[in-house]
């Protein structure tokens, strides 16, 4: 007998986000952008889901659309099994509380003319979650926890490196105790060495605290490293989702065996021994392509293919696979 589920603890169903071209004299000014097209995906307690595609597929979206930092065109966002698409105001700033972003870039997301024990202290100050007294030792407890001090508290972001200012985001991401937090690109701005530090630091809080992540990344080496299960996506929509390792051992949909065949991974007998730009560009999402949206680039298109949109279902092995053919 399989093991039970573990609870979901942030979901998005049926979700759209499209944008509407601003500019009143741009020619396309009726169109809208397709930037999410339809997406389901659930993040279970104490998981990761890596969510991967190339540069403007909309995962940034989905994030932020889970997050409710963005209204969606269509859907609806569940946060531990409660509707909250249409929370608002003091409603939607208390679930705020339980679900948090860590953005690519820390430098700009952390006010540089605050000292970082202030930035700490912030969201105990407006959620008033606990006694002011309390707020310094609280402080302290989230330095140490990302492995700083508390001489680091007097400091301005600009004293830090760029790793311990991304450890400095973490801490702030963790002051109320989410459930869940978002990672978007969290370590593409750092060096590799320091990337591993950080992805170390977010399993060991993991594994401390049962903290669920959503890692958005288009670093599969960094998703393969740390996701329990990974969505793969394609021009809004996702194309394939399964638990990491049949993700990486072995892909079904061209588009997920074109990504990995790109990438510049160390394990040649697992990926193959060349490594292939994925052929042309990523269609525009104002004028996506009818049928399969993967058509145009795909090495084993047919006919249907270019007609008929794939829908994402589950297969025999249990992964979730938009494609005809596979
Ligand atoms: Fe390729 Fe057709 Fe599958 Fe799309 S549906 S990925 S075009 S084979």
């Amino acid at each position: 007998m399989s093991a039970p589920l573990d609870p979901v603890v942030l979901e998005g169903l049926g979700l759209r986000k499209h944008f509407r071209i601003a500019g009143v004299l741009s020619r396309d000014r009726h169109k809208v952008v397709r930037a999410v097209d339809g997406v389901d995906l659930a993040v279970r307690r104490g998981s990761t889901v890596g969510l991967v595609g190339e540069s403007g597929c909309g995962k940034s979206t989905v994030g932020r659309l889970l997050l409710r930092l963005l209204e969606p065109s269509a859907g609806t966002v569940r946060l531990g099994g409660r509707d909250i698409t249409a929370s608002r105001g003091a409603d939607l700033r208390a679930l705020r509380a339980r679900m948090q972003i860590v953005f690519q870039d820390p430098f700009a997301s952390l006010n540089g003319r605050w000292r970082v024990g202030d930035i700490l202290a912030a969201p105990f100050r407006i959620h008033r979650s606990i006694e002011k007294g309390a707020v310094r030792a609280r402080v302290s407890e989230l330095l140490h926890r990302v492995g700083l001090t508390d001489a680091d508290a007097r400091k301005f972001p600009h004293e830090f490196s760029g790793g311990q200012r991304q450890r400095i985001g973490i801490a702030r991401a963790l002051a109320l105790a989410p459930d869940v937090i978002v990672c978007d690109e969290p370590v593409s701005a750092l060096d590799v060495s320091v990337q591993a530090q950080v992805i170390n630091l977010l399993r060991d809080l993991q594994r401390e605290l049962g903290v669920s992540y959503l890692f958005i990344s288009h670093d599969l080496a960094v998703v393969e490293n740390i996701s329990t299960e990974v969505a793969v996506m394609y021009l809004g929509r996702i194309v394939e989702q399964a638990p990491r390792d049949r993700i990486f051992d072995t892909p079904r949909h061209p588009y997920t065996q074109a990504l990995l065949e790109s990438v510049p991974i160390p394990d040649p007998a697992r990926r193959g021994r060349h490594r292939e730009r994925i052929a042309g560009e990523v269609p525009s999402a104002v004028d996506p392509p009818g049928g399969c949206p993967f058509h145009p680039r795909c090495p084993i298109a047919e006919a249907d293919c270019r007609s008929v949109t794939p829908p994402l279902a589950e297969r025999s092995d249990g992964r979730l696979l938009a494609c005809h053919l596979r």
